[in-house]
């Protein structure tokens, strides 16, 4: 980070609906004291909350206001907590909160979707798989976010019943498979070199195109070995043997699927983050979880991952690492020491169970003393 100072960051929080509020507020908590820190090294941190959402249906009468919009796009980074709730889903879809998620993923053109997948200390007891199984557990899902048949023409239904019939369009260019393969590969480079593409290229066309590029970018990484499988056997691998795969590469809908499977393989929704990346521009990260209603404005939410998708924000929108490094140690910190929100807390031995604030300045705490601790050693901690 000295290398970066007399800079100033700009970002923006998108709190959203539900527990997006909450979670956010507890990563605040966690920035204001890395901005404590980057101030003493000449780094300036800023930060604005705008609506989105039923949030911003309230407020400003659409989901993604212009305002909230032009912000996003001048930010260096843009954190969101969640959107949606039952009040929103009567709306038309173009209406609801979803839309504005959408439209913002649009606008910023973020295409490539980092999934981390990574079994946190002391919940191995909450993965449905065998302790051993998931012990150490760290793929990183790189997931092409903006083509493929969520978003291909033409789409649509005709006939009527009995003689209905529906249209989807699953459609890759070559473009868009190569910028997102390079994101994965040179994921790769800086973690253990693999890349497994996924694809089902025995009978999709964009699938056999899907794999003809994959091949020509690794070309361009001799450093980093390739492989693929189809979709099928990936899903069944995801669970057999989760822990041999380093970078998982793939298109939309497969890697919508397989990110769900390894959201479930590592046990909690509440601790997974996300960032969504572009080629120019801001990008944008988001804890995987949606909105929970059912515990929203009770202080139970976990924040980690909201956590975790600040130190994804600090490693590829600010460039700095060992800021990211620093704040998933001080996450890995609090869970060693048997603190739990109640979605994790077992009711393991040591264990002691937190709300969602407390959990957030335990965090804090934890980053403060370890970049305290740096700066005795080395005077340039970061
Ligand atoms: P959800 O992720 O909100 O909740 C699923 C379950 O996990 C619930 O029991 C919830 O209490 C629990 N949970 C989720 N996050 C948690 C956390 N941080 N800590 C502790 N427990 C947590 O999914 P859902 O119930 O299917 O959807 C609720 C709303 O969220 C819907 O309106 C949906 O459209 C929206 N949603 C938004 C996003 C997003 O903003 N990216 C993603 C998914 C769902």
């Amino acid at each position: 980070m000295t290398e970066e100072k007399g800079v100033s960051h700009q970002l923006v929080l998108l709190p959203g609906d539900g527990i997006g509020p909450e979670v956010i507020s507890a990563a605040e908590t966690v920035m204001v004291t890395a901005r404590e820190y980057l101030r003493r090294e000449g780094i300036e941190l800023s930060w604005e909350a705008k609506p989105i959402g039923g949030a911003a249906i309230e407020e400003a009468g659409k989901p993604l206001p212009d305002e909230t919009l032009t912000a996003a796009q001048a930010a260096k980074g843009v954190l969101l907590g969640a959107v949606g709730g039952p009040k929103w889903d009567r709306l038309a879809p173009q209406e609801r909160p979803e839309a504005g998620l959408l439209g913002l993923r649009r606008a910023l053109s973020v295409y490539a979707n980092l999934r981390p997948a990574t079994l946190l200390p002391g919940l191995e007891g909450h993965s449905p798989l065998r302790p051993d199984a998931v012990a150490g557990l760290n793929v990183l899902l790189v997931r092409e976010l903006t083509g493929g048949v969520y978003f291909g023409q033409p789409r649509g239904r005709s006939g009527e019943k009995p003689a209905r019939s529906a249209l989807d369009t699953m459609a890759y260019e070559e473009g868009e498979i190569r910028r997102v393969a390079h994101v994965a590969f040179r994921s790769a480079q800086r973690r253990q070199g693999r890349v497994t593409s996924v694809d089902k290229r025995n009978v999709l066309e964009t699938s056999r195109l899907w794999r003809e590029v994959v091949e020509e970018v690794a070309n361009e990484y001799p450093d980093v070995k390739v492989e693929h499988q189809l979709v099928d056997a990936m899903a069944m691998l995801l669970v057999l043997r989760p822990q041999i795969f380093d970078v998982v590469l793939t298109e939309n809908m497969f890697g919508d699927i397989l990110s769900d499977e390894l959201g479930g393989v590592v046990g909690s929704l509440g601790v997974m983050a996300s960032a969504s990346l572009a080629d120019d521009g801001p990008g944008l990260y988001e804890p995987v979880h949606g909105s929970a209603p059912d515990i929203a404005g009770k202080d139970l939410a976990n924040p980690l991952g909201a956590i975790l998708s600040l130190a994804m924000l600090a490693e590829h929108s600010l460039g700095l690492p060992l800021l990211a490094r620093a704040i998933e140690g001080a996450v890995d910190e609090v869970l060693r020491q048997g603190l739990r929100t109640q979605d994790i807390g077992g009711g393991g031995q040591g264990e002691k169970v937190i709300g969602t604030r407390e959990m957030g300045e335990r965090v804090a705490a934890a980053l403060a003393q370890s970049l305290h601790s740096r700066q005795a050693l080395n005077a340039t901690y970061f």
